[in-house]
């Protein structure tokens, strides 16, 4: 087992980023060792997405190229679609094993050809010691699956019911990366506001006569507890989820970052109701309302599908009335595509490409525009900035609390501590900003 070698296709979103982490983790746990070279690695471990049907299409492309490299490589499907009867059949010569990620700890009964039901020989997958892929950001799964069955997502079918982590195991897993000297804890889940833990903590102190109960503000707050230098993110929100305790805490706590990442997905009360999304366009904007009041300047994004079945226009256009008054500082638009085994499959996917492109970039005008607005309110500002790289000018660039991308001058004159150091990568920087585009900020160490 010593010489075997993997690598891991990873396609998608955070959660996939993370579960990929989790299972490098845990093949070098069994004495794998990483191969740059997916051509000629033993074992290729894919970790699909069904979200959209490009991300479906990638691996319909790169598994059979490393097939026809490397006949005797194994490929592992994992992730969204390793469940799905359609994609079976279509790569059922290509593929060596079908794994869900829930159940990537079986892996090795399977390779051997040991198991025979697999499924009662597993921990809870998120419990493996994952191989973070950065030395001063990581992501921390605080849960998996999602119950919300919006019509449009795969998510609730590839990944099951909501599964959520005891809390002590969450601060366990980020306090050792605070001590290790990570800046950074990103914690993830389809939906982190309805995070619950299934134990009580063993240092919580529970009113008289009542079992403590640890939500997604009270997980916030023991994290922020934690001693250190550090910045605490999150993603992603549900509006119908997102309490009025949630913001105060947000809002109180020094190491939680200013950014709101809260998908509205539509501005129409009629297409969200078709959605299944369970608010309404009033109750969105009264949210962003309460999280402007609490915090002025954090910089608030959001995930908009356009083109959903039976979208008019007149519905579209109230999508383009909630982007002009929310201002937001990012969008992740989306042209709808019709997935396997969703609601909305059954529904008649109307709008021409053409038209959810012409939407998309409708919406991507007004984006533009507010982003821009709000970025040229840090000209003239000192930002804390966390260094992620140096880019092929030389240039360092990092984001600050506000998830602004910031590219970074170091002047001659400047302050010799920063000066002196070769590699800023992973530490905080204070920046004086003195340009603004729509989605990047520039600035000079200050
Ligand atoms: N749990 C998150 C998002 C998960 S999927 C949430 O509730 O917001 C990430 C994004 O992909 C969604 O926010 C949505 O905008 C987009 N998406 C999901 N299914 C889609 C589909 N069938 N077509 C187009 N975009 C989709
Ligand atoms: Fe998908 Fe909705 Fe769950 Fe997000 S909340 S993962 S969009 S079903």
């Amino acid at each position: 087992m010593g010489n075997k070698t993997y690598n891991i296709i990873t396609i998608g979103c955070q959660m996939n980023k993370s579960d990929s982490e989790r299972v490098a983790g845990y093949l070098e746990n069994l004495g794998y060792k990483w191969s740059n070279n997916k051509y000629q690695a033993d074992l290729v471990v894919v970790n699909t997405c069904g979200v959209r049907q490009s991300a479906e299409d990638r691996v319909y492309g790169i598994i059979p190229r490393i097939k026809k490299q490397n006949s005797k490589v194994k490929i592992i499907l994992t992730g969204c679609l390793s469940e799905r009867k359609d994609v079976q059949k279509r790569l059922r010569d290509k593929v060596d094993i079908w794994l869900p990620i829930t159940q990537i700890s079986n892996f090795q009964f399977l390779i051997s050809n040991k198991i025979s039901n697999p499924k009662s020989q597993i921990p809870n997958y998120l419990e493996l010691k994952p191989k973070y892929q950065s030395k001063f950001s990581a992501f921390v799964p605080i849960g998996n699956g999602c119950d919300n069955f919006c019509t449009y997502c795969v998510v609730p079918n590839a990944r099951g019911r909501e599964i959520y982590r005891p809390v002590n195991e969450i601060i366990d897993e980020a306090r050792e990366l605070v001590e290790r000297g990570y800046k950074e804890i990103i914690l993830i889940a389809q939906n982190v506001n309805s995070y619950n833990s299934p134990f009580t903590p063993k240092n919580a102190n529970p009113p008289a006569g009542g079992r403590q109960k640890i939500n997604f503000a009270s997980l916030l707050k023991l994290i922020n507890n934690i001693p250190g230098n550090f910045w605490i993110r999150f993603a992603t929100s549900h509006p119908k989820d997102m309490s009025g305790e949630l913001i105060k805490t947000i809002a109180e706590c020094d190491k939680i970052c200013r950014h709101i990442h809260l998908p509205a997905q539509a501005g129409d009360n009629e297409i969200l109701k078709k959605m299944n999304r369970g608010y309404t366009v009033e109750h969105y904007k009264k949210l962003i309302k309460r999280i402007r009041q609490a915090m002025p300047n954090a910089s608030i994004t959001t995930d908009i599908i356009v083109g959903f079945p039976g979208e008019t226009k007149r519905q579209f256009n109230r999508t383009v009335k909630l982007f002009k008054e929310m201002k937001f500082d990012m969008a992740y638009i989306a042209q709808y595509s019709s997935r396997p085994g969703t609601a909305a499959e059954k529904l008649d996917d109307d709008a021409p490409k053409e038209e959810k492109k012409r939407r998309e970039r409708e919406l991507m005008v007004v984006l533009r525009k507010t982003a821009l607005e709000n970025n040229k309110k840090y000209i003239g500002k000192a930002v804390d900035v966390l260094v992620e790289g140096k880019n092929k000018k030389g240039e360092w660039y990092g984001k600050t609390r506000t998830s602004k991308n910031v590219k970074i001058k170091i002047q001659t004159h400047c302050d010799a501590s920063v000066q002196g150091k070769k590699d800023l990568v992973g530490e905080f920087v204070k920046v004086k900003i003195n340009r603004a585009r729509d989605f990047g900020l520039k600035g000079e160490v200050a």
